[in-house]
């Protein structure tokens, strides 16, 4: 990606601070809107959280990760270290305040009542990059085959079908399948119980789409400066009026935090609560052999995704609240590896050429909904950070809705759940 060619000291209309999904995503539509926008990255695009994920656009996915019955699971699971949630053990008042908000939320009522909002942004975003997908400069390996949820026990396939149950009162639309329709399905001989299609989910190559929407965005006049680091703000009462980076002072009319798990350290500097831990997972990516699958799925009692991308295949899985660390625990590489041939044995990585082992950081809040909207401190300050384990699936809509924010459009759905000034 090339730096645009603005002065150290440029102003632009709108300023987006952060390259992932949600920042290229905004910039995209902001400039889309009329608006003359600045995107700066510390790195470059797509340098987090955006780039080796599972690429799974999934509407199945509109239950938070605070549900009843959670906390008890993560802390028999908390002491195993190949388990795929895992706590770094540590006192720091930001995590406990952060554990002790996911208790309250952890419960039905908050549970129902974030569902619908997390369904109509993944059904929205789906909807976008069927869009994208459509344009002759966009190729990044949209493909509408469903994701199988695929179980390897009796009492695994049980709890799948309570959460099918759950999704389906959202309008999710959901397919149980016993092993044989799995077999036919995937083309191999499978060693599980049943799955569950959830046919509404896609899948793509993520840092394809976000490489792709930035260069886009620059060719219809969007400036891009990578290696800029925000250090801080400066402000004048309600206002912020200027932001100091690694390569000085920019000024805009409107600022975007986009920075997904690093948004706290910036939001503090600003006097505002970002609750949002860093949930660490890994992904680790292979030449794709013939005869693999072509349909994605997740092995659901291992927690591993396994997306079949081009000529590539990807398992990700783990989530451990470890702070802003990015180191490979080799442990639970090898526990992402030994939990697919157990569903289906062509997923054996043993002989598959490998590409790259990677870690990202997943942007979570405690209630399992982003801070999406104004600052409740800033009136030219709009937040679009958060969005936990599912900020592919649901980055553009949000992104859509920070740039009518910003325009004062109507918006396509009410947002209030999402207020970035909840926590205070
Ligand atoms: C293993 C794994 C699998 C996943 N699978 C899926 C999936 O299948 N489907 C799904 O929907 N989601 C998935 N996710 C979640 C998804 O990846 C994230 O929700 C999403 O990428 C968050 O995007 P973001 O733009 O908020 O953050 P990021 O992509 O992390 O981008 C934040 C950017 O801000 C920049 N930045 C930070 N601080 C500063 C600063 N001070 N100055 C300038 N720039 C700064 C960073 O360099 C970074 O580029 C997965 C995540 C992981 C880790």
């Amino acid at each position: 990606m090339t730096s645009s060619s603005i002065g150290a000291q440029g102003r632009s209309d709108v300023l987006v601070i952060g390259g992932g999904v949600l920042g290229v995503c905004c910039a995209y539509f902001l400039r889309e809107a009329g608006k003359d926008v600045l995107l700066v990255d510390q790195e470059d695009i797509v340098a987090g959280s955006s780039y080796g994920n599972a690429g799974l656009i999934v509407p199945s996915h509109s239950v938070p990760l605070a549900q009843p019955g959670v906390v008890g699971h993560a802390l028999r699971w908390m002491f195993n270290p190949e388990s795929p949630f895992y706590i770094k053990p540590r006192l720091e008042l930001a995590l406990l305040t952060w554990l002790w908000r996911f208790r309250a939320a952890s419960n039905a009522r908050r549970r129902d009542r974030a569902m619908p909002v997390l369904r109509d942004l993944i059904l929205a975003s789906r909807d976008l990059y069927r869009s994208f997908a459509a344009m002759d400069d966009m190729d990044f390996g949209f493909e509408e085959r469903g994701v199988l949820y695929l179980f390897n026990t009796e009492k695994g396939l049980r709890e799948g079908e309570h959460e099918a149950e759950l999704v389906r009162t959202i309008g999710i639309e959901t397919e149980t399948l016993g092993k044989q329709e799995v077999d036919d399905r995937l083309g191999v001989n499978t060693t599980v119980v049943g799955a569950i299609n959830y046919p509404q989910d896609t899948h793509l190559t993520p840092a394809s789409f976000v490489r792709a929407l930035a260069t886009r965005f620059q060719a219809m006049g969007g400036k891009f400066r990578p290696n800029t680091r925000v250090e801080g703000f400066e402000r004048d009462g309600r206002k912020i009026v200027g932001v100091r980076t690694s390569k000085g002072t920019l000024e805009a009319d409107e600022v975007v935090l986009a920075t997904g798990s690093w948004t706290p350290k910036l939001a503090r500097d600003l006097g505002i609560k970002a609750p949002i831990q860093a949930a660490k997972g890994y992904s680790i990516t292979h030449r794709r052999p013939e005869g693999v699958p072509e349909i994605p799925v997740i092995c659901a009692e291992s927690r591993v995704a396994v997306t079949p991308m081009g000529d590539t295949l990807r398992f990700a899985g783990t989530l451990e609240l470890a702070g802003l660390d990015l180191s490979i625990n080799q442990r639970r590489d090898e526990a992402i590896r030994r939990g697919p041939p157990a569903y289906v044995p062509e997923f054996d990585t043993a002989d598959m050429e490998l590409i790259e082992v990677w870690a990202g950081l997943r942007p979570v809040t405690p209630d399992g909904l982003s801070l999406l909207g104004r600052s409740p401190r800033y009136d030219n300050l709009t937040l679009a950070a958060g969005h936990a384990a599912i900020g592919m699936s649901s980055g553009p809509a949000s992104a859509k809705l920070v740039t009518q924010v910003i325009t004062g459009e109507e918006r396509f759905m009410d947002i209030s759940l999402m207020d970035p000034g909840r926590f205070g």
